[in-house]
């Protein structure tokens, strides 16, 4: 299916293969609604796609998804992309460049494998945790360097752990990993947190937490996993190290969300801001689920369930849609 596609139509086209791109998989399929999941780091080995799973493919061990006590995330993944193909949604490998809107309402999705239009488009895209880029960062990612608490503190009981960062993100995950941490030290790259000072204020008082200003991470080092930071004082030049069994990095997180050809609303963080009720953006018939999407939380639980309702809202959509062209009067979303 990896083949050049000429021009195909389509009831919903999903972009991206994470959690929620499958989740929407197997509901449209389910739904039988005439459906396309995009992914672009996916290969298509006899009739089926291999390497999708989006962030699952990254997360070592996961034990926050109901009614799977602990798995693998590439082995979730795996599964996940089976179960959605049994219900026949199509699952092409290919990367999306561009969605335009025409004005009669239909969305062209431009790939590397041709175009493909449908009336609806669900964005599943996902996104990617902002890196430090300093060495050792991606050699030890997943052994010792993390970007999600919730996923990833159970697996550091009684560990100092080293959190950068100086946002909301850096602050409430950090005091969230009081819970399994000995100590939790925060390193900013300034003297004063960005973060909301409640959570400045509810980090001091906590016991477990102390602070590095003024500094950087310059290399995370440790065989097999990570044991120290190298760290330098931005002010005086001075480096130092500390010994750490993990360090969580959240210095911001880059959303998916610049591929549509229209203003779509989102918030100051580049999220799509949705309607709650079906996922729908301010563009009519672009809905958005998972990591791209504005909310409190970003968990596979999450996406699943934006995903869910995204499929539903958008297979109502279609047949809607469908009943007014039936009755001749469509006019252009
Ligand atoms: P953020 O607010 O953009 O903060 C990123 C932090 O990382 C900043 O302190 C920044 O330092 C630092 N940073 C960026 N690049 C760095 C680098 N290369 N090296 C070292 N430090 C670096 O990102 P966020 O904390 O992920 O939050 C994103 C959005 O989600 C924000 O709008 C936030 O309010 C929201 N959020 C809200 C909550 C909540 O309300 N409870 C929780 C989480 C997130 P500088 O300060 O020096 O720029």
């Amino acid at each position: 299916m990896a083949d050049r596609q000429a021009e195909r139509e389509y009831d919903i086209v999903i972009v991206g293969g994470g959690p929620a791109g499958l989740t929407a998989a197997l509901y449209a399929g389910r739904n039988k609604v005439r459906a396309v999941l995009l992914e672009a780091k996916g290969a298509v080995v006899d009739g089926a796609l291999m390497g999708a799973g989006g962030q699952l493919l990254n997360t070592e061990l996961i034990e926050d998804y109901p009614g799977v006590r602990s798995i693998l995330g590439p082995d979730l993944a795996q599964i996940m992309t089976e179960q959605a193909a049994q219900f026949g949604t199509e699952m092409i490998a290919a990367s999306v460049e561009r969605i335009r809107v025409e004005p009669d309402g239909t969305k062209v999705v431009e790939t590397d494998q041709g175009e493909l239009r449908a009336p609806t488009v669900i964005i599943t895209a996902g996104g990617n945790p902002r890196k430090l880029g300093v060495p050792g960062e991606a050699e030890l990612a997943g052994v010792g360097v993390s970007y999600c608490a919730v996923c990833d503190g159970a697996f550091f009981q009684g560990a100092h752990l080293a959190v950068v960062g100086g946002g909301d993100a850096a602050l409430e995950e950090g005091l969230f990993l009081t819970r399994y941490a000995s100590r939790v030290t925060i390193i900013h790259r300034r003297g004063e947190f960005r973060a909301q000072p409640i959570l400045v204020e509810e980090a001091r008082e906590n016991p477990k937490v102390d602070f590095i200003f003024d500094t950087v991470v310059e290399a995370i080092e440790g065989a097999p996993k990570v044991s120290r930071v190298l760290l330098r004082n931005v002010v005086t030049g001075e480096a130092s190290s500390l010994d750490v069994g993990g360090v969580f990095i959240f210095v911001g997180f880059l959303p998916n969300t610049g591929l549509v050809d229209t203003h779509v609303d989102h918030d100051a963080a580049g999220y799509y801001v949705t309607n709650p009720l079906t996922m729908e953006t301010s563009v009519p018939g672009i809905f958005a689920a998972g990591d791209v999407r504005s909310q409190l939380t970003r968990q596979v639980t999450t996406a699943v369930g934006d995903a869910t309702t995204a499929t539903i809202a958008a297979t109502k959509w279609v047949e809607e849609r469908a009943r007014r062209l039936r009755a001749g009067s469509v006019e252009a979303r």
